[in-house]
């Protein structure tokens, strides 16, 4: 008998007529010989309205408060669903999460799990019965009602799902599943048939709103399937699994952050600790600090920017300008009305020419690159919020994400498990331990890999004319010499020039540099410049940005060893610094121990 998690959102549940379909297709798998586990939302608009009230009864509602108000939407919806479904005739029990033994941190409103316990839920599917389990909730140590934080359901889904080693986890949503960008911003955004793990990871945590980024964690570590489905009609959906050989699409999708603020520290010294001094502010904070860009300093002087969520801004400014003070050196500045827009694609790892085109998309549409930082599978930009817009639909259409097709996925799973045993021979006992227990550490193993790669060779062009158009010339130069270029850096321009930074396979730089001798010679002022020897290091792991304190260990780490940062680049998945050669090994032995201690 396979066993079937399904999550309902919000819409899904909305009003009657909507939770008794959503209890139609529960019962109705179950019918068709599987145990089913439902994991619901609040229904509709629910947690807007019940954080609108708490916002005018005051303007800073206690976060442990907030968690008592908006776990009360999901015990309606729980409710709602158990009766429906015993109206169609089949016993279901609806359970907090208190009562199924979800048990979290207490960091109030945006909490993390660390353990399940499945007894409960165990014991009534055994009965027979369907169980629904509230989203979004837990419980502390104490005893306290926690949150996940917005769009948590889904986490509560896949985390239920590891746990009892669902054999596939559905989520029904209001859309026909994944697509290339949002559907309901984008016309032409097409539907996905299947997305690997780590596409999904970087599209939700940057800014792709259909799935809960940290859901997508549990389900890549733990292996679960998922499907993303909707929840008015029978469509296929989407699957998420791991990368497929048939499945190589370059770019997977393009995503937005529409509100983000832009906060530049500059003319700090250039000497080691300066950046573990800046993160460890920001991580006391609990600030999550996104897109960190620092290029090659000059004269002893460097610049360092990052994005942070517009709502945290003052606290971030608040946090730099005590770092300043510390330093003894620099100023802080910042940009508001800036959003990030990126590009995902596993296919990034092996094909040139994905940063030229997405310049050019952009250029053509008459849109200024402000920011730029990349990873091995995505490159994200800062523009101005007013070309938001503009700037997803001509990368997303640059890229022909709206005419690809592929093939249609299968429908249906197979199921993973016969009866008590499994096929890897372990009791079902057995493997549920072995997931709660690991649940358990998922908070402090984020970092699954550290690398050094001394292969690299630096470019870097300064005085650029900071107008749509330049980026693109020059990457679109160097993937025209078949150049693989690795982690880009553009800071912000400052007085109508920009600094470019980038890193290429050593073996290709000179070819590199005969292109750009040849791109840059129009721009009069343009200087550019090169290191051949230098060091790369990045720390590899999932959820890199909601854990703060990743770049703060690994600052810290690189001070200790007393290494000087040249060039930082930053994304969901992989955080990376370019150091002087001499260094290398030191700044990853030191690396590895903060991450292995
Ligand atoms: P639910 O209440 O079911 O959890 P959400 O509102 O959280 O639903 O997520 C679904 C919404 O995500 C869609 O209505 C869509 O507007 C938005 N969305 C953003 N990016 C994407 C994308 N790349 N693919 C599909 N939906 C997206
Ligand atoms: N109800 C919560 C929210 O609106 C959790 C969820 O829907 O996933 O954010
Ligand atoms: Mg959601």
């Amino acid at each position: 008998m396979a066993l079937i998690v399904q999550k309902f959102g919000g819409t899904s549940v909305a009003d009657a007529r909507k939770i008794l379909a959503a209890a139609g297709r529960a019962v109705a798998t179950k019918r068709a010989g599987n145990q089913v586990v439902v994991v619901v939302s609040a229904r509709g608009l629910k947690t807007d309205e019940l954080i609108e009230l708490a916002a005018e009864v005051t303007d800073n509602p206690p976060p442990r408060e907030m968690d008592m108000l908006l776990s009360t939407g999901e015990q309606e919806s729980v409710a709602l669903l158990a009766m429906a479904i015993q109206k169609l005739g089949e016993p279901a029990i609806s359970l907090t999460g208190y009562q199924i033994g979800i048990v979290t941190d207490s960091t109030f409103t945006k909490a993390r799990i660390q353990s399940i316990s499945t007894e409960r839920m165990r014991k009534a599917l055994d009965e027979g019965k369907i169980v629904i389990a509230a989203g979004f909730q837990g419980i502390d140590r104490d005893f306290n009602i926690t949150t996940l934080g917005r769009g948590g359901s889904d986490t509560t889904a896949t985390a239920l799902a590891a746990v009892l080693q669902a054999d596939e986890c559905e989520i029904y949503t209001d859309v026909e599943g994944v697509f290339t960008t949002d559907p309901r911003k984008v016309k032409s955004a097409r539907k996905i048939d299947r997305i690997s793990y780590d596409d999904i990871l970087e599209l939700a945590s940057l800014g792709a709103g259909v799935m809960h980024s940290r859901s997508i964690e549990f389900a890549k570590k733990y292996r679960v399937p998922l499907r993303v489905r909707p929840s008015y009609s029978d469509g296929v959906g989407t699957l998420i699994a791991p990368e497929s050989e048939e499945h190589t699409t370059v770019i997977t999708g393009v995503a937005l952050v529409r509100d983000a603020a832009r906060v530049s520290l500059q003319n700090i010294p250039d000497r080691p600790g300066t950046m573990s001094l800046i993160f460890s502010k920001m991580a006391a904070r609990k600030i999550p600090i996104d897109m960190v860009v620092q290029d090659v300093a000059t004269a002893g002087l460097a610049d360092v920017s990052f994005t942070v969520p517009q709502e945290d801004l003052a606290e971030t400014l608040t946090a730099a300008q005590a770092a300043i003070d510390e330093l003894g050196a620099g100023t802080v500045q910042h940009g508001t009305n800036v959003s990030k827009v990126s590009v995902v694609g596993g296919g990034m790892r092996t094909h040139t020419g994905v940063a030229g085109q997405m310049f050019q998309s952009l250029a053509d549409a008459g849109v200024s690159i402000g920011m730029i930082t990349t990873s091995e599978i995505k490159i994200s930009v800062l523009v101005d919020r007013n070309q938001a817009d503009a700037a997803v639909l001509a990368v997303h259409d640059g890229f022909k994400l709206n005419e690809a097709g592929s093939k249609k996925p299968s429908v249906g799973f197979t199921p993973r498990t016969q009866g008590n045993g499994s096929k890897s021979g372990r009791s079902r006992d057995e493997i549920e331990r072995d997931v709660v227990a690991r649940l358990q550490a998922m908070e402090d193993i984020v970092v699954s890999e550290v690398q050094l790669d001394p292969d690299q060779a630096r470019v870097t062009i300064r005085n650029l004319p900071d107008v749509p158009g330049v980026a693109a010339h020059v990457f679109t130069a160097v993937a025209e010499g078949q150049i693989m270029v690795d982690m880009i850096v553009q800071d912000v321009g400052q007085g109508g020039l920009a600094n470019l930074s980038f890193t290429v396979p050593r073996s290709d730089l000179d070819q590199c540099l005969l292109l750009l001798r040849e791109v840059t010679e129009p721009w009069a002022g343009a200087e550019l410049s090169f290191e051949k020897q230098i060091a790369k290091l990045s720390v590899m792991g999932i959820g890199l940005r909601s854990h703060t304190g990743v770049g703060e260990k690994m600052f810290r780490a690189l001070a200790d060893a007393g290494v000087n940062v040249q060039l930082i680049n930053t994304s969901e998945i992989r955080m990376s610094a370019i150091v002087a050669p001499s260094d290398g090994q030191r700044a990853y032995d030191s690396l590895i121990r903060m991450f292995r201690a």
